[in-house]
């Protein structure tokens, strides 16, 4: 008997909501509460060194050592206030997730102890970071990792800690992190656009990239989680056959949130509002407890800062609550998985959004300009983009029909398709007039100031326009949005410095300027047509026509990773020196180990729960069952016991076969793991992995739902998926 199994299932009935303490302050008073912030700094430092922290934030000037401990002591004064002790640089090493290491203020000084923190500690920090992977660029020789303050994102307090942002470098100046690159792709992003505004318009100084996450994540009770030994190391259920009733009702989708969950909602609503995440949305989702948080957009390397808090935050206040997150792309087989749509526009200093249509002529021209350029850096670069959310984890998101298909391709809406349609037909003097009265005019087409199709939704499309920004559905909602990120950002940087170059190259020869950006739009519309599909994303039809069409179709994660290593693709992270080859090669060994580490770990979990877990139960099933036969042919003449035995013996046969199944399916699994860890490239093992581990793990997982179907539901040892999806 599972006794197990049922006593949880009490447990879990009995969980009610927190009924939370009344919070006095409204949520604009308490916004950015724990944040060392313009605000709090503009009250603990001196004038000198808060003019100078601001330039270091706004214009990325390199803050002095003689401002650094200025700043360091109001910072520990702020955050001494708040109940800090210990401080810590809180980092993104290539594992996803954060990194710190606490130290506390205190120091010795003439053999008293003192609360100590000087500039030098908050400007860099040698964490021992030697098991941190690093891809072979750190020998153990030369271990050191270096972490080094960002002054643009602040710094705040966790509990009992203050957390200061950083980068994270090798001693030899190699990136170890995703917020290195992503600073450096955006300001080269920034810097190309800059350039390209100036077409337009001469004031702008600086162009920001904005980014507004959409967070997916499923809550189970805690008591059921612990349970599953695969929920606990995986994040993922390995087995777990359909629950009668899953999502085919669409009742969950935008319904009234449980009070339990929106007891949760509130409180980790609160603590994000306090650490400045300003989030706004939440609702239902479209799986069973499944639901979603997002805030309102902000720049993206501070966006970013804060989606990786809202994480670890939401893991901690979901134990309040009796709930484990799971932020796994598919913790559940056959049930929609969870994404982190990634919104993402660009914008100007003097507070125009590039990807916004305009009023007049020039502000079309402009938005048709930065639209057809990350049409053409999304094309050039599409196989890039899709290694950027490629995962183990995510994997299984690739490809099912629910964002995103294997495949990248660019939703641009019905009107905006017709305004690209036109241009490209148009001769240049059609296009373009200059009326003596009104200025520039886009003669073809007229743009509408608000796109009707703004909320034109089509769920399929991995890459879509929204009406003004673009949204990039196919990260993963555990990912770290940064690679992301950078390689758009680096994508569009790059794309927009050939196209100052191009048209800046037929003004030189001549050309008038409007006519010359004309022209060279036109000719990126016509290159990049097979990055345009507002079809059905999921459809047959789509992966043959993908494919006619030229684009990167390839489904193998391992595989994807190569991307990063295309000719194409090196030569735009090193043009803008958002990464060196040397990083990247670096980066690539890293994802490859990744992710034959986590399938690894899946394949010896899977082998466990089938060996030690199922088969066990699925015996003593049997021979219940072959119990009853006996009696049946003791108790009963011959013939009518055989009759009586009928239905037993042919499930007895049907357990045999799955357990004999599952058996042999191990061994295979257990034998294709060997010869992979054989392989000393990561690359080979990782393609090993895919093509050889997991193919068996998902025969083990099959046989195993199927005796889930037959066994005794009383013997069953592990919370079932209607355990798991409906009780909240
Ligand atoms: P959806 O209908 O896709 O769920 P939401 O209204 O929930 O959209 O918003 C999605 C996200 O897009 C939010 O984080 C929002 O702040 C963000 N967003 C809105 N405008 C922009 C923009 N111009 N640039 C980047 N993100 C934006
Ligand atoms: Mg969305």
């Amino acid at each position: 008997m599972s006794t197990l199994r049922f006593k949880l299932l009490e447990t879990a009935c009995q969980h009610k909501a927190v009924v939370l303490e009344k919070e006095e302050k409204r949520p604009s008073e308490f916004f950015g509460e724990h944040v060392f912030n313009r605000t709090a700094m503009a009250k603990y430092l001196s004038k000198r060194t808060y003019n100078a922290i601001i330039d270091a934030i706004d214009n990325g000037t390199p803050l002095g050592r003689e401002y650094a401990d200025g700043v360091a002591t109001g910072m520990k004064q702020w955050a001494m206030e708040q109940g800090a002790t210990h401080y810590t640089h809180w980092f993104q090493p290539l594992t996803g997730g954060t990194a710190e290491k606490h130290d506390g203020f205190i120091e010795f000084e003439k053999g008293a102890v003192i609360e100590e923190f000087s500039g030098k500690i908050l400007i860099q920090q040698e964490p021992d970071a030697s098991s941190f992977p690093s891809g072979g660029i750190r020998n153990t020789f030369e271990a050191r990792g270096y972490s080094a303050w960002d002054p643009s994102s602040p710094a705040f307090v966790v509990g009992d800690t203050l957390c200061i942002p950083t980068v994270f470098i090798s001693y030899t100046g190699e990136a170890l992190d995703y917020k290195t690159p992503l600073l450096k792709a955006i300001s080269a992003m920034s810097a190309a656009a800059v350039k390209v505004c100036h077409l337009f318009d001469e004031r702008v100084t600086k162009v920001f990239s904005y980014l507004g996450w959409e967070q997916e994540y499923f809550l189970v009770d805690e008591s059921l989680y612990a349970a599953r030994p695969d929920l606990v190391l995986t994040g993922r259920t390995l087995m777990g056959h359909d629950s009668a009733k899953n999502q085919q009702l669409e009742d969950h989708y935008f319904g009234s949130i449980p009070t339990r969950v929106l007891a949760f909602m509130s409180d980790l609503e609160r603590e994000c509002l306090k650490l400045g995440i300003p989030v706004k949305t939440r609702h239902n989702e479209v799986a069973p407890n499944q639901f979603e948080v997002a805030p309102i957009f902000e720049e993206t390397n501070l966006a970013n800062d804060h989606n990786l808090l809202l994480m670890s935050i939401m893991k901690k206040v979901a134990r309040r609550h009796s709930f484990r997150v799971l932020l796994h792309e598919k913790p559940f087989k056959g049930i929609n998985g969870s994404g982190k749509h990634n919104n993402w526009s660009m914008g100007t200093d003097t507070g125009v959004n590039l990807l916004s249509p305009g009023k007049n002529g020039v502000e079309n021209l402009q938005f048709v300009t930065f639209l057809v350029n990350v049409l053409a850096a999304v094309y050039k670069h599409n196989d890039l983009l899709k290694a950027s959310i490629c995962s183990a984890t995510n994997a299984h998101r690739l490809g099912a029909n629910e964002a995103p298909p294997a495949i990248v391709s660019v939703f641009l809406g019905k009107q905006v398709s017709e305004v690209l349609d036109k241009l490209e037909a148009a001769t240049t003097e059609e296009a373009i007039t200059m009326d003596p009265k009104s200025g520039l005019k886009i003669g073809v087409a007229h743009i509408p100031e608000i796109l009707l199709d703004n909320t034109d939704r089509n769920r399929t499309s991995p890459f879509a326009f929204t009406g003004n920004r673009f949204e990039f559905r196919a990260v993963g909602s555990s990912a770290n949005c940064g690679e992301a990120m950078i390689v758009l950002n680096t994508a569009v940087a790059a794309q927009l410095n050939d196209f100052y170059a191009e048209v800046e190259g037929l003004i030189a020869g001549g050309t008038q300027k409007e006519k010359a950006i004309f022209s060279v739009i036109r000719k990126l519309i016509k290159e990049c047509k097979a990055i345009r599909f507002d079809g059905n994303g999921y459809s047959e039809e789509w992966k043959a026509e993908a494919a006619r069409r030229g684009l990167d179709c390839e489904t193998s994660v391992p595989v994807n990773f190569d991307a990063y290593l295309r000719p194409n693709n090196v030569e735009i992270f090193t043009s803008t020196r958002v990464l060196s080859e040397v990083e990247l090669h670096s980066r690539c060994e890293v994802k490859w180990e990744t992710y034959a580490k986590k399938i690894q770990i899946e394949a010896r979990v899977l082998g466990d729960l089938a060996v030690n877990h199922i088969i066990p139960v699925a015996s003593r099933y049997q021979s219940v069952l072959l119990d009853n036969i006996a009696k049946f042919n003791a108790l009963f003449p011959a013939d009518e016991a055989k009759t009586l035995a009928e239905q037993d013996m042919k499930m007895v046969r049907k357990v045999a076969r799955h357990i004999t199944a599952v058996m042999e399916k191990v061994d295979a699994m257990v034998n294709a793991r060997k010869v992979a860890n054989k392989l000393v490239e990561e690359r080979a093992k990782a393609i090993a992995y895919h093509d050889t581990v997991q193919p068996l793990m998902d025969e083990i997982r099959y046989h195993i739902d199927k005796l889930e179907l037959i066994v005794d539901n009383e013997m069953w040892p592990l919370p079932k998926y209607r355990e798991l999806l409906f009780i909240r």
